[in-house]
């Protein structure tokens, strides 16, 4: 052969670009989507079914979907690319196989977060139309839901079509999750009865399911952004849910090691094997989990457009009212949250205000580095410590990820400035879970000495004992429902609050004065009550 017919038989690559997917098609073509908590997954379905589509969340992360993904995609990729493609591949390969590739290609579509940026997150699609060409289904739709825009409009034939509605519904779906998921883990390891938090949470994230499935939808963009707004549609059904969890009995006298889990977005969000089922395993070993919000992620993502604002690195034509204009959105962001949490007694957990992580990380990790959680990771575990909301933090560091190894670096930084910060880094490449958690062990059992340690010296700086307790919790069963709201009274541990708490209330608060010198509880409510 010539040397010119040889370059003639060259396949040059060309990008993925999905075939289209037209209007006619949305009736009998499945929405595939995944990468949150299955509790986020049934009402992101439900935002979806609620605009005429039908949607399947993937099935939940397992061990065999790092095996595929490793084995379909280049070898350099972050552990949640090779999950999340893996769990894909092991999907289709089984529709493949019980409904030929003809089939499957013509039954679902796959919906995906997308961005640009330094890390990988700006090329998971790469991914998956790698391991789509290698499972032989180039034809298999793949369309990107970019996460800075609400309105993209129709998709390659107007089979999808991502506008105001679906996007405040989707949203909205992730803010309801995280209320339902800050409940899970604030509820469960102190309930009476084992088993009654994950009925409830069942319960309630189909009640909601149905609400979200029948929202009723507004005329107009401005109709739609003010009645999501404005509205009491989803408040109210969160104070309905409220009552499911009225019923749980909890006895808060358990004292447990509060952990704060950060790290990259997917790993710390994700329950399941792709993380070793860490939240789970904590609680086994008896500690409290502050599970991340999704909530946290979007807020920052409208941070990096305020800033360029601010130092005028926009081309904008009137960069001080498209300022203004995103502030109020932001602040609306978090009136929204806060009225969710509102609506279930105000037991989630507050967003965390993004200027004051960026205060806090800011002597370690510059806010431009972006990439993955960026600065935030260190932002989230000095606003921990700073703020007493847990007695150690656990940063699940996926293996090979870029961002979190250089947030981990600056980390060994601000522990010299803070040693008595409890941080235990843990690396997740999926297998190698006994490593991980024996590493994650180490620090907790500081935890927990300092737990049981906290919880020492509330009982003897109230005076109070656990028998006065339990005979003022037999005489006020209020104290021990799920929904019984403890406020922060500057402790990290749940049972050190409820102490000082009820040392304040009518009944108790005599017994505490009698046996504790006034002087000294004055000076400790004040100097950490918030
Ligand atoms: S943050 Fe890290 S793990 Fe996540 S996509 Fe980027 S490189 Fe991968």
């Amino acid at each position: 052969m010539s040397q010119l017919a040889q370059l003639s038989t060259v396949n040059h690559y060309t990008a993925y670009k999905p075939k289209p997917f037209t209007r006619q098609e949305r009736d009998n073509t499945t929405i595939l989507f995944g990468g949150l908590t299955w509790k986020h997954e049934r009402l992101i379905q439900a935002a979806l079914q609620n605009m005429g589509y039908m949607a399947e969340p993937l099935p939940n992360i397992e061990r065999e979907d790092l095996d595929a993904g490793k084995e379909m995609i280049d070898v350099g990729a972050c552990c949640p690319t090779i999950f999340t493609t893996g769990s894909l591949v092991n999907f289709l390969k089984k529709e493949v196989s019980a409904h030929g590739k003809e089939e499957t290609t013509r039954k679902y579509v796959y919906l995906t977060a997308g961005a640009c940026g330094p890390c990988r997150f700006g090329q998971y699609h790469e991914s998956y139309a790698m391991a789509l060409d290698g499972l032989g289904l180039r034809d298999f739709r793949m369309f990107l839901l970019a996460q800075d825009e609400l309105d993209q409009g129709a998709s390659g034939g107007g089979g999808l079509e991502i506008n105001l509605p679906l996007s405040l519904g989707i949203i909205w779906g992730i803010l309801c999750g995280d209320q339902l998921t800050d409940l899970e883990y604030l509820v469960r390891p102190y309930e009476v009865k084992a088993g009654q938090t994950e009925q409830a949470l069942r319960e309630s994230t189909e009640y909601m399911y149905e609400v979200f499935r029948k929202r009723p939808l507004q005329k107009g963009k401005l109709g739609t952004l003010a009645w999501h707004l404005g509205g009491s549609y989803f408040t109210r059904a969160l104070r309905e849910i409220r009552k499911k969890w009225d019923a749980i009995e909890v006895d808060r006298l358990r004292v447990k090691a509060r952990v704060k889990i950060t790290g990259e977005f997917w790993l710390q969000t994700h329950e399941g094997e792709g993380n070793y089922n860490i939240k789970r395993w904590l609680e086994q070993e008896d500690a409290e989990v502050i599970a991340p919000p999704v909530a946290v992620w979007l807020h920052y993502l409208m941070h990096p457009t305020i800033r360029k604002l601010e130092h005028r690195h926009s081309t904008s034509k009137h960069p001080q009212v498209e300022q203004l204009v995103l502030k109020a959105l932001e602040k609306l962001y978090r009136v929204t949250y806060n009225r969710f949490r509102k609506a279930v007694g105000n037991l989630p957990n507050q967003l965390p205000d993004q200027e004051e992580l960026l205060r806090l990380a800011e002597p370690f990790y510059h806010f431009e580095l972006r990439g993955g959680e960026g600065h935030m990771l260190i932002g989230k575990a000095l606003y921990a410590y700073h703020h007493k909301k847990a007695h150690m933090v656990c940063e699940l560091s996926p293996y090979s990820c870029m961002p979190n190894t250089m947030s981990i670096g600056s980390m060994a930084n601000v522990l010299g400035k803070y040693p008595d910060l409890l941080y235990a880094p843990i690396e997740v490449k999926g297998d190698a879970e006994v490593h991980a958690l024996s590493r994650c062990q180490m620090i907790l059992t500081e935890a927990k000495k300092r737990a049981q340690a906290e919880f020492e010296t509330a009982l003897e700086q109230t005076g109070l004992t656990i028998e006065r307790i339990r005979e003022f919790e037999a005489r006020h069963p209020e104290v021990r429902r799920a929904t019984y709201r403890v406020p922060h009274m500057g402790c990290s541990g749940h049972a050190a609050n409820y102490v000082f708490h009820l040392s304040r209330q009518r009944g108790l608060a005599k017994a505490a004065s009698k046996k504790a010198p006034r002087k000294e509880a004055q000076a400790w409510t004040t100097s950490h009550a918030d």
